[in-house]
């Protein structure tokens, strides 16, 4: 069965926020929120470096990492559990979805999610430009709200618009539960880690970090295909995953820390123009 989810090369993100605002056009989302962003390790504000300056009293080693970060559409979804409506459901492919003729905005399920990956409409929402570059009709006051893996447009066989738009390679979106698609292929290739693993909420996105993947053609939907004829990696690069699945992440640089994988801080509340 399909199980859709995504793949993050931290290595690759270089902090440019076009998967966010490319979401907030494609998803028609209001001024002020965020279904997708991306967090820096430094901080809650973008682009705050980790360390510290001579003047602060740091000793002037500073690291920058990017982690975008979205709904992980869960396997084991809390949001789901705790709404009392059933307006949150998991669909059979397994993008976590929300029905907003049913949401009556209690907000139970964003308490549940320990991503903060959603926000709740407060007054009429505002958007600009008026209309999202998507098909995708804005969402009424009073309801909550959030990343869909742009499931209007993988019902079409496309990829959601963050992976189309991120400039770097650094997003991999496909079915977790085919070996032979891309996703499958990296998490396989690479040392992956998810956020909040002790949770037991099993999200759908994996993050590379450590090790830079090779960059691939942005056409999405030949991707697969294209991996099987000529593997990104047999492109003369001298760092060259081997076959057996291991790699030697020290000849490929990966000077970054990587950022820990439960460290709740790093996925920090979005303003929604509420209460917080
Ligand atoms: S579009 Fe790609 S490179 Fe830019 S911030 Fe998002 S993930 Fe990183
Ligand atoms: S705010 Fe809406 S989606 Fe969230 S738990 Fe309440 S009814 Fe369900």
């Amino acid at each position: 069965m399909t199980n859709y989810g995504l793949v993050i090369d931290q290595e690759r993100c270089i902090g440019c926020q076009a998967c966010a605002v490319s979401c907030k056009q494609e998803n028609n989302v209001p001024m002020g929120q965020f279904w997708n962003r991306v967090l820096t390790e430094g901080g809650d504000k973008i682009d705050t470096p980790s360390g510290g300056y001579p003047d602060d009293g740091g000793s002037g080693s500073l690291d920058m990492q990017y982690q975008p970060t979205a709904c992980q559409h869960c396997e084991n979804a809390p949001c789901v559990k705790v709404c009392p409506v059933n307006a949150t459901y998991t669909r059979e492919d397994g993008i976590v979805e929300i029905d907003y003729d049913k949401c009556i905005g209690c907000r139970y399920c964003m308490a549940a999610c320990p991503y903060n990956a959603r926000v709740f409409n407060w007054d009429d929402p505002e958007h600009m430009p008026e209309e999202g570059t998507g098909d995708v009709a804005a969402r009424p006051q009073g309801v909550v709200e959030k990343c869909t893996f742009c499931s209007h447009r993988v019902d079409e066989g496309l990829d959601p618009a963050c992976v189309v738009n991120c400039p770097a390679d650094a997003r991999i979106f496909g079915d977790l539960d085919d070996e032979g698609s891309t996703v499958s292929k990296y998490i396989n290739e690479y040392e992956t880690n998810q956020l909040l693993e002790d949770r037991g909420t099993d999200p759908k996105t994996h993050y590379i970090s450590g090790e830079m993947s090779p960059g691939r053609p942005q056409t999405s939907d030949k991707l697969e295909s294209e991996l099987d004829d000529v593997s990104p990696w047999s492109d003369g690069a001298e760092d060259v995953p081997s076959d057996d699945g291991g790699s030697d992440s020290s000849e490929s640089g990966g000077s970054h820390h990587s950022i820990e994988g439960d460290a709740v801080p790093h996925v920090p509340a979005v303003g929604s123009g509420g209460d917080d």
